[in-house]
């Protein structure tokens, strides 16, 4: 299916989330020649209520006059059809889903019917609990509406006994869904893995190790002051 996208490796950058034009363009302009995608969360699904749940919609036309002036394209994260007719309707064609969304068959199967007859390049992160049959079954969805052009996240997996990083990596995991999926470029995301950034560089090296096919890092114009991540 993939083969040939398999062999690139893909740098993507970018906030946890849009907050407001000064940093998601001081952080476009930064880094935009040394990625391969600009991230950006435009819609943030949070567990509490008052939490910081992204700039939203408005944040689209920022997205999209950066993508076209630059020609380095942008990613948002879906966790709604609405949320991919937005998108899709400010030219952004690569979305992916969270971790909280690939649990939810539900969304999981709205988002692929918006997406069903587009061209739109689609990831899909690993779910939060490591039961990797909600993961394949995402991708199954995806694959099911004609999406050809799809990428696996690894953003490890929650452990209540891993003292080190926020959620495991458990590399064993992501090579029996590599064995599962051979095609499926497998992106490493050592930011929501670490949870910290003094470990994304022995992270990006494992990665790397690992034969991973990518890396998605966080990156923030002002980290300290950044409203999530
Ligand atoms: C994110 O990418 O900012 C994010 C919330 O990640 P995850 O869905 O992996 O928790
Ligand atoms: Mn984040």
């Amino acid at each position: 299916m993939q083969k040939s996208k398999k062999n690139k490796f893909t740098i993507i950058g970018g906030p946890c989330a849009v907050e407001s034009r000064f940093q998601v363009e001081t952080t476009y302009r930064a880094i935009y020649k040394h990625i391969d995608v600009f991230r950006a969360g435009v819609w943030k699904g949070r567990t509490y209520p008052d939490s910081y749940s992204g700039y939203g919609d408005g944040a689209l036309d920022w997205l999209m006059q950066l993508q076209s002036k630059y020609s380095k394209p942008v990613a948002v994260e879906v966790g709604t059809a609405k949320h991919v007719a937005l998108a899709l309707k400010h030219n952004i064609n690569i979305v992916w889903i969270g971790a909280r969304t690939t649990v939810n068959s539900f969304y999981v199967q709205e988002i692929a019917e918006a997406l069903r007859g587009t061209e739109a390049e689609l990831w899909v992160k690993n779910p939060i609990y490591a039961d990797l049959n909600l993961w394949y079954g995402a991708i199954n969805r995806m694959s099911q509406v004609g999406i050809k052009d799809i990428k696996a996240i690894h953003r490890g997996f929650f452990s209540e006994n891993d003292l080190k990083y926020r959620n495991s990596p458990r590399w064993e995991l992501v090579n029996i869904f590599r064995g599962f999926f051979p095609d499926i470029p497998v992106i490493c995301d050592p930011s929501h893995i670490s949870g910290k950034s003094n470990l994304l560089e022995s992270l990006s090296i494992k990665a790397i190790e690992e034969n991973m096919n990518g890396l998605m890092v966080e990156v923030h114009n002002n980290p300290k002051q950044a409203r999530s991540d």
